[in-house]
């Protein structure tokens, strides 16, 4: 049986149905892997990429060179450019900015390993520790109103590079969907005094069911009206609404994490495609966020192919059932 399912912190609806699980539409990742010496983005091709931004590097190495941990560098085929100027136009009853934001490429590691459940746990630490300096720094920037992190792993999420890599978009504006998640959120606080995501992970955690792994701070588990098979989301447990204020100590807990989750999610999915958000709140003189949400990390698998419904709709077809999914990855097989 189908079940439609209402996202409390998304406003949406998804389909589960089980009945649609098939396999020959499974997507995975080309075996023809790039070879090091051409990637732009291996350990000693640095020459290849624009001049690095940031970088995490051993004492004594020199930028654009050898010797770093993570690296940050200008995507060469941008969406958008920080050299644009800041302008909003008006052309007849149309709106253009002209182009302006930022647009960065973090590679993640100096190895060209392109599966996570392979990373260390000080992989994750510093990939992490770059995504918050990056933020922090284009946060000072008082013409960006918005920062998307994410990453694209595999041909049907979108990457075209096989090295492991995240982007960083910084927007002039804020993308009607967030400021509609970030309204209902302040609002939901506004009238109840509580907190959505709090609600939200009390319920998970007296449900328990849909729980993959958990610790002090975080929490990670498959939502209610998850929209993609084996979707995960790690929610931090009360202590953070921002990717800034993360504590290093946090962050050690959300690396072992992390390396446990991409363990197990590659245990049942093999090196699986998945676009991952890494949940940036938008900027303070838009949205007072300290209060009413926590942040998030959304790692959505992408085992099959969206049709003219789900592009119409706006509304998913998940065929596998959340509780199912985690059961899975917590590594309880029986009854299937
Ligand atoms: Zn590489």
């Amino acid at each position: 049986m189908s079940e439609i399912r209402y996202n409390r912190l998304e406003d949406n609806y998804v389909i589960i149905a089980p009945e649609r699980l098939h396999r020959p539409d499974y997507m995975s990742w080309s075996k023809e892997e790039q070879s090091v010496t051409s990637c732009p983005f291996c350990e000693g091709n640095e020459e290849m990429t624009p001049s690095e931004i940031y970088a995490i590097r051993e004492n004594g190495s020199f930028a654009d060179e050898k010797g770093w941990s993570a690296r940050v560098v200008p995507n060469l085929y941008k969406a958008v450019q920080i050299e644009a100027p800041y302008l909003l136009k008006s052309i007849g009853a149309n709106k253009v900015w002209e182009g302006f934001g930022a647009h960065e490429i973090i590679i993640d590691t100096p190895e060209h390993l392109n599966s996570l459940s392979k990373w260390s746990q000080k992989t994750f630490f510093h990939w992490f520790k770059t995504i918050q300096a990056r933020t922090q720094d284009l946060k000072k920037d008082e013409r960006i109103a918005y920062i998307s992190v994410f990453k694209n792993h595999g041909p049907s999420a979108g990457a075209t590079q096989p090295h492991p890599h995240t982007q960083l978009i910084g927007l002039p504006m804020v993308p009607r969907e967030i400021v509609r998640k970030y309204e209902r959120m302040y609002s939901y606080y506004m009238n109840s005094g509580n907190i959505l995501m709090d609600e939200i992970l009390e319920e998970e955690k007296r449900d328990k069911k849909r729980i993959v792994i958990k610790t002090e701070s975080f929490i990670a588990f498959c939502p209610f009206a998850s929209e993609y098979p084996f979707e995960v989301m790690i929610a931090s447990d009360k202590i953070s609404s921002e990717l800034e204020t993360i504590r290093d100590t946090q962050i050690k807990e959300l690396s072992a994490l992390l390396q446990e989750l991409f363990i197990k999610m590659e245990r049942e999915l093999g090196n699986f495609d998945f676009n991952m958000s890494i949940c940036v709140a938008p900027m303070k003189k838009h949205f007072d966020v300290d209060v009413t949400c926590r942040f998030t990390i959304r790692i959505m698998p992408r085992i099959y192919r969206h049709g003219g419904f789900e592009l119409s709709t706006s509304t998913m077809i998940n065929p596998i059932e959340p509780e199912k999914s985690a059961k899975l990855l917590r590594g309880v097989y029986d009854e299937y």
